[in-house]
């Protein structure tokens, strides 16, 4: 676990990293690609090599560079793996103060290549440091039907587990069907205009809190949201009462990002109340 700069959450710990989805934005996997693969002589003698993106690795110890020995970051670039040594550093650092945690930003934890047994071990170790908020984000919500792993099977009040949206096409097949499992949803990259109206009329209280971004780099083909769309998902949620939180993306401190150029006044960084406590830490 680790300070992070996502602008929602406190820190970030990622036990299990890469995904199958191949969302042309995703941010995490350039990510992977820029600083990650295995930069050793075994490596560099076998660039060639592709990465088997169908096999799920475990590892109980992390890969070191041959050439420094020291930890290499996403050794298998974006393929799914669960780094399982990193339990122990969960264990030192959620010592912290409390924050909020978001768990496995740079993958996706309920993916159906997952194994049940793997999201289990990771749920073990956020029960034992209940002074932090955990935040969990998907495109396949329908896994969080194993939470039944949780005690009796009821979720704790310290656990927020969300759906990532990025269009209406994708809000009606998830919220359709699946909000009932939600507490809260996240629209990023927004690329179409979404409303949220009817999926949150279904069940009123449900949804807790709503993030909000654009699309970050420069990416061939990158969306840029029309005003109107972000207008509209801030006056859904204004009228319902639901906070919300828009992100600055990338941009420089000092400098107005998109959303606030675009929202003018109503731009803003809301948390439920629950979450906020945690916010600062
Ligand atoms: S679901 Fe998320 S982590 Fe997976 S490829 Fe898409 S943006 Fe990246």
């Amino acid at each position: 676990m680790k300070s992070s700069k996502i602008e929602f959450c406190t820190d970030s710990w990622n036990p299990v990293t890469g995904c199958l989805y191949d969302c042309p934005y995703c941010y995490a996997k350039s990510i992977a690609h820029r600083y990650g693969g295995h930069k050793t002589l075994e490596y560099y003698m076998a660039l060639e090599r592709p990465i088997d993106t169908s096999v799920f690795r475990v590892l109980e110890t992390p890969v070191l560079n041959e050439l420094n020995r020291q930890k290499e970051s996403y050794p298998f670039l974006f393929a799914p793996t669960y780094e399982r040594y990193r339990h122990d550093e969960f264990d030192r650092a959620a010592r912290k103060a409390p924050g909020n945690v978001f768990v496995c930003c740079m993958g996706d934890l309920f993916g159906s290549w997952i194994e049940s047994w793997v999201i289990e071990e990771v749920f073990e170790r956020v029960l034992g440091a209940k002074k932090h908020n955990y935040l969990f984000l998907t495109k396949n919500p329908s896994r969080y039907d194993e939470l039944t792993f949780l005690p009796g099977g009821i979720r704790p009040d310290n656990m927020y587990f969300g759906a990532t949206i990025d269009s209406q096409g994708m809000a009606k097949s998830i919220l359709e069907k699946q909000i009932e499992r939600l507490n809260f949803l996240c629209i990023e990259p927004i690329l179409t205009a979404v409303d949220l109206g009817e999926f949150l009329d279904y069940s009123p209280g449900k949804i807790e809190w709503v993030i909000l971004g654009a699309e970050n780099g420069n990416r061939k083909g990158k969306v840029v949201p029309k005003t109107a769309w972000l207008q509209h998902v801030s006056t859904v949620c204004k009228s319902r009462g639901i906070p919300l939180f828009m992100k600055r993306g990338h941009t420089p401190a000092g400098k107005l990002s998109l959303l606030e150029k675009a929202l003018g006044v109503d731009f803003r960084q809301e948390y439920p109340a629950s979450l906020a406590k945690n916010a600062l830490a």
